[in-house]
Order: structure tokens, then sequence, then C-alpha cells
């Protein structure tokens, strides 16, 4: 006989882990069986996550550095911009994974394994998880493993297809450098000519900062392309010379309108996989922290739907679908749209637009620091496509 358990967290990774926090939490889930599986150990540090963040939120002990002030430059606008309310924190993944590991050590109903996983079906009574050597079952499995060959193209449907793309060096200086209460949110002021593209650069103390060079674009680059960029950044935006590369990190996160599945019978996704990457913008992290809180709730509900959108929601994606447009035709560059919504909007309000946060209102006050003949055109075909 299988082996059945009431829920299954399929990948342990940013979703994977946050949803197990999450049911740590909550008495609800103590009586409850859990496996949680990853082809991985998760002992290496391999991203670091960015985000912001009003109040203090789950993983606000393992917080690593925090900002309250971001510079913002490019040809056309450049300022250090206060985000209060907000603070722009950093948290490397090891941290988290070693917090989630070193926490469901003291629960007796969670267990883990480090295993491959080939599928996963929800269609049945029962949703089942295969393994090389055994299929295993539950109640529901929550999955954020990408099973499609091409790891960031969700399967079928229309849509745009751009990618984020970055490498980044931690480095490390022999002098002070740099001023560890002020992070380069977005650095427009490097080559365009890739498409939209800039560099992040991340002080967590006067002599280290993570420097990421980002772009968003169809195509990858060839990988001595990042190296050169970050180097020639460190060179001569940043005026350092000498520095040890203490961490290295890349990614390639999809920046699609096109629709990632939410529930299939009792497989729920989530993650990456669950199409919690914003389009326009590539952020996840606080993405997938809500649709992880939403499963927790609607499992204590005893509900068991988990793809319900909401009219805020489609309103976003709809946003995102005309961002898209706009970038994918051409029609105006990345670094002129980011330059004038920050230059024209108070950060506290752009930072919840690209949270999908405001109101209609604010949104049409946003709108209108677009030029209109560019995104009312691309608007009217994202809506009646
Ligand atoms: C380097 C990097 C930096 C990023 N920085 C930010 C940031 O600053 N801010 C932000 O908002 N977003 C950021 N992102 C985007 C996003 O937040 C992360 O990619 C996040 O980790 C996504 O979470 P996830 O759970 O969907 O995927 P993952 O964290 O990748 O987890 C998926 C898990 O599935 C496992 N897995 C895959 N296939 C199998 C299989 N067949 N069998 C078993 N296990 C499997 C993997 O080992 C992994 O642990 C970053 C992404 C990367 C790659």
């Amino acid at each position: 006989m299988s082996k059945h358990y009431d829920y299954i967290i399929s990948g342990a990774g940013c979703a994977g882990m946050s949803l197990l926090m999450r049911m740590m939490r909550e008495p609800f889930f103590s009586s409850k069986k859990i496996l949680i599986i990853d082809g991985s150990d998760k002992t290496v540090n391999d991203r670091t996550w960015c985000f912001w963040e009003k109040e203090a939120g789950l993983f606000e002990s393992i917080v690593h550095h925090r900002w309250e002030r971001v510079n913002f430059f490019s040809e056309l606008f450049s300022a250090t911009l206060t985000i209060s309310p907000y603070q722009y924190k950093m948290i490397r993944a090891i941290d988290l994974y070693s917090l989630v590991r070193e926490e469901s050590a003291k629960h007796t109903n969670i267990e883990w394994r480090y295993e491959k996983v080939s599928e996963i079906d929800g269609t049945g009574s029962k949703a089942g998880l295969v393994l090389a050597t055994e299929t295993i079952t539950a109640d529901w499995i929550f999955n954020s493993i990408l099973f499609e060959d091409d790891p960031v193209t969700p399967p079928g449907g229309k849509g745009y297809n751009l990618l984020q793309h970055f490498k980044g060096w931690m480095i490390e200086t022999n002098e002070d450098h740099f001023d560890p209460s002020v992070a380069t949110y977005m650095d427009f002021r490097v080559n365009q000519d890739e498409g939209t593209t800039f560099m992040y650069m991340l002080p967590v103390s006067k002599r280290k900062a993570l420097i990421e060079y980002t772009l968003f674009t169809e195509k990858l680059l060839s990988p001595d392309k990042y190296e050169t960029a970050l180097k020639e950044y460190i060179r001569s935006y940043l005026q350092i010379s000498e520095y040890k590369i203490e961490h290295e990190e890349s990614g390639v996160i999809p920046m699609t309108n096109r629709h990632f599945p939410q529930q299939r019978g009792r497989v729920v996704y989530m993650g990456i996989a669950g199409g919690q990457v914003k389009g326009s913008s590539g952020y996840a992290f606080q993405f997938i922290q809500k649709r992880t809180a939403a499963i927790c709730k609607e499992l204590c509900a005893g509900g068991n739907r988990f793809n319900r959108w909401s009219l805020q929601q489609r309103k976003f994606q709809l946003y995102d679908s005309v961002l898209l447009n706009v970038l994918h035709y051409q029609k105006m560059k990345g670094d002129k749209i980011f330059s004038k919504i920050f230059q024209k909007n108070p950060t506290e309000r752009v930072l919840r637009f690209l949270d999908n946060e405001t109101n209609l209102w604010e949104d049409l006050q946003i709108m209108q620091t677009m030029p209109a003949t560019i995104f009312l055109p691309a608007a009217l075909k994202e809506i009646f496509t």
C-alpha cells in the first residue's frame, strides 16, 4: 500500500518553505501528516531575495539587511528616494532554508525527503506524487516544481514572454566604498542596446555589496556578457578596482502574461509554477507570501478552492499585459517608463502599485504620468484580445 499524507509540499524552495513555515505557525496543522520533498537538500546559498514591506514579515528574524532609502538612476531622472513607510529588505536563501528546517525539527508531524519528483497527478480522489521507485499520495499536493521541458515557459496560451535574467556578485573590498544605508534599486545608466537593462547595488556594509546586472529581454545573453557588464559597472560607476567576489548568483525568471495553473483537482500550484512572478517586474517573493498565506487560510476554513482570482488580481493582470505589450513591441523603452513612474509619483504609491495594492483612483494617477498615445492603444488591444 502506498504511503498517504494529509499534505505533500512538492518543492522546498521559496514557496514550499514559506508554506511549511506558515503551517508550523498555525495549530490547525499540528495534527496533519505533512511531507515536504525536494530534489536538493537546500544547503547552498543559491539566491538573495529583496522586497519591500511595511511591517514585520514571516521571515523578519532573518532579514540580512534593510534600507529606508533607495537610489534611482537614469538619463532622465536620478534621485535618492525615501521609501517610508516601507523598508527594502534582503533575505539570504540559505538563512530561510536553515530556519525552516530547524523549526520543522520540532514538529513530529513533518517529514522531509530529498528525492526527484517525476510527476504529480491531482485528478483522482487522492493526489499522487511519482518518485523513482514509488508513488505516494495525499489529500492535497502543494506544488512549486516546474515540470515543463522549458523551465521558464508555461504551456499553451498566447502571450508575451519576456525573461528577467541576471547575474549578481557579492563583492568585498579592502577599503570603505559603500553607504550601507542606501540601496540602488535601479540604475539604468548602463547600455540599453539589448533592451531594458539595469543594475542593482545593495550594500550590506561599508565594504560589501551585492551588485546585480539585470535585463528584461526575450533572449539570454552569452555568459561572458554578464561578467563584462558587472566588471565595467564596478570599475567605471563604482570606481572600485580591487575587490573579491564572495558569492555569485544568477537566474532566469519568466515575465509573462500567460496563465500558469492555480489548481488541477487535488494539486495546488504556487511559486513561479503558480504564476506568482509579477509579469511586469519579475518580483515574486511577496506574491509567494500572499499566495501561501491564502492557501493556509483556505485549508483552515475547510475550503477546497485555491484558484479564485479577485477583481483586483485581474485588474493588475491587465496592467501587466499592457506594460509587456509596450515592451514587447518596443513602443517605449523600459528605462523611460520606470523613470517617468518614479519621477512623477510618490514612491510609496509606486511601490503599492508594483505590489498590486493600489485602488483605481491611484492607478489612474500613475497612468496619467505615462504617454496616452502609447499606453491607450496597448490597453485597448489587451482588453479586447
Ligand atoms: C538568483 C535569484 C534571485 C532572485 N531574487 C529575487 C528577489 O530579489 N526578489 C523577488 O521578489 N524575487 C526574486 N527571485 C524570484 C523568485 O522569488 C525566486 O525564484 C523564488 O525562489 C521562487 O520560488 P519557488 O518556490 O517558485 O521556486 P524555487 O525557490 O526555485 O523552488 C523550487 C524547488 O523545486 C525543486 N525542484 C525542482 N525540480 C524538482 C524535481 N523534479 N523534483 C524535486 N524537486 C525539484 C528545486 O530544487 C527547488 O528547491 C529570484 C530568483 C533567483 C533565481
